[in-house]
């Protein structure tokens, strides 16, 4: 990473990302004159969040945190691809090219957890964008935020697609040390031609489970999340049972999984992505998600399917976890709407 800063200075006061959403809306995200592009042609905007934790309801955890808005992974059925409408930025390429980084992400969340109110409810983190996406590597407010959970003995669950969480291990066994620290690695499949059609910008699923290895040897909880499973691309039993085996052979604590589902803006970009790449695929996914999420019962068989491997690969009982387990895993279970 070269040493010097690769955003222009905009000064104390940086947009907001309601600034950031005005200024989108007369001009489009090329009006983002101050975002710096980098070399791999996505761009940056330093924004001024005002809160760090977002209180969620309904779910296993009461907060969520996320230091990046949009994601250079680019995963085609990206459930936070609908959040970037919100910012009058498009669910397309906008999603994947046009990162806000909270750049005082950690100094409001140590103000926040510093409260004497604060009563160290489970923190999600990563629940909407990737805190290990490429742009981690230069900013590490990811490696701050933990550093500042870890001080205010807060238990989290982080998912991540990003073999980059391994560079923090010793923030993590830190903050292991003095609360539940619980690492989910999104590895939906191990499927060369999957994993390359469904997830252009992250690393190789194999990579992803040396990361998990790493952090599981260092003494970290750390499991996978095949999550999402996609109808017909990584859903066939021998996709499935090739990807449970290798989850299971890289020593995973417990695995989780889900089948996708599209809703909003994530709908519209997948069944634009069939449309140009799969055409033939597009009538039978119109069927399958005539809903939100697909039919119970395919849901229930794809699900069942999983459970008879893992009972076979020995993960079943790793995937009966503590509640920071199930709680990340259900961040993409249930691939719930946040508000930010
Ligand atoms: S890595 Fe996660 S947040 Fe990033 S695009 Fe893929 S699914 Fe979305």
């Amino acid at each position: 990473m070269p040493s010097f800063p690769l955003l222009f200075d905009l000064g104390p006061a940086k947009p907001t990302t309601r600034d950031i959403a005005r200024t989108v809306k007369v001009g489009g995200s090329e009006a983002l004159t101050e975002a710096e592009r980098r070399a791999d042609q996505a761009r940056y905007q330093e924004i001024t969040c005002r809160s760090a934790l977002n209180r969620v309801e309904g779910m296993p955890f009461e907060w969520t945190l996320n230091p990046y808005r949009g994601c250079t992974h680019g995963c085609h059925y990206c459930f936070a691809r609908r959040y970037h409408v919100q910012f009058e930025m498009n669910a397309d390429d906008d999603f994947a090219s046009v990162i806000l980084v909270k750049h005082n992400v950690a100094t409001v969340l140590a103000r926040e957890i510093d409260r004497p109110a604060w009563t160290r409810d489970v923190v999600a983190f990563g629940t909407a964008t990737d805190p290990y996406q490429p742009i981690e590597g230069h900013y590490k407010l990811s490696r701050q935020c933990i550093q500042v959970l870890a001080r205010g003995r807060t238990p989290m669950g982080l998912v991540t697609k990003g073999p980059m969480v391994v560079r923090d291990i010793d923030v993590l066994q830190e903050h292991s040390r003095v609360a539940r620290c619980t690492i989910c690695m999104s590895v939906p499949t191990v499927d060369e031609d999957a994993w390359r059609t469904l997830e252009p910008g992250t690393a190789h699923p194999v990579q992803r489970l040396r990361a998990v290895r790493a952090l599981v040897d260092a003494g970290i909880n750390a499991g996978v999340l095949m999550a999402p499973i996609v109808p017909g691309f990584t859903s066939s039993r021998s996709k499935l049972e090739r990807t449970i085996k290798t989850i299971a052979d890289h020593g995973a604590r417990f695995v989780g999984c889900n089948v996708m589902h599209l809703q909003d803006g994530t709908r519209d970009h997948f069944m634009k992505f069939l449309e140009r790449e799969f055409p033939s695929m597009l009538p039978r996914f119109e069927r399958l998600y005539a809903k939100k999420y697909p039919p119970d019962a395919y849901r229930k068989e794809v699900q069942g399917l999983v459970r008879a491997l893992q009972d076979r690969y020995g993960l079943t009982r790793r995937g009966e976890g503590n509640d920071e387990e199930i709680a990340a895993e259900k961040v993409e279970a249930e691939q719930v709407g946040f508000a930010w």
